[in-house]
């Protein structure tokens, strides 16, 4: 299976992906908009097997609780989201969630929905026609 790089602003922590990503969605929530410092972020997964760190170390912030924010130590890059099962029938262990954005070719990453449009800022307009969710 072809793999796929990606990483950091700084380039301090780099990470590779076996595949493409199994799926990937844009999140409007109040939590991912202050943890990116924007108004919404595109999360891709992989299985969690297939999400591995060739550079560098991921460091986790925790707020919420249950949910794990991974970002670059040095840059601030936000880079992965994992948290606990949460929907009925999902293992969401089972997946690795990363930014879309860091991979070298985000393009790869094809968005299928909007989530959590419920928080959506007024001021975000899409065209894609992609399904939204109030929530997730
Ligand atoms: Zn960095
Ligand atoms: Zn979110």
């Amino acid at each position: 299976m072809q793999k796929f790089g990606g990483g950091c602003y700084c380039g301090a922590v780099r990470y590779q992906i076996v595949g493409p990503p199994a799926w990937s969605g844009h999140c409007h929530c109040r939590s991912c908009q202050l943890a990116l410092g924007g108004a919404f972020v595109t999360w891709a997964k992989v299985a969690v097997d297939d999400f591995i760190v060739t550079k560098g170390e991921i460091r986790f912030f925790l707020k919420t609780p249950g949910i794990k924010r991974g970002f670059c130590g040095d840059c601030g890059t936000t880079l992965t989201y994992a948290a606990e099962n949460k929907v009925e029938g999902q293992n969401w262990s089972a997946d690795a969630w990363f930014s879309a954005a860091t991979l070298d070719d985000p393009s790869i990453a094809k968005p299928k929905t909007h989530v959590f449009v419920s928080h959506q800022q007024p001021w975000i307009k899409f065209a894609d026609e992609l399904p939204t969710f109030p929530e997730f």
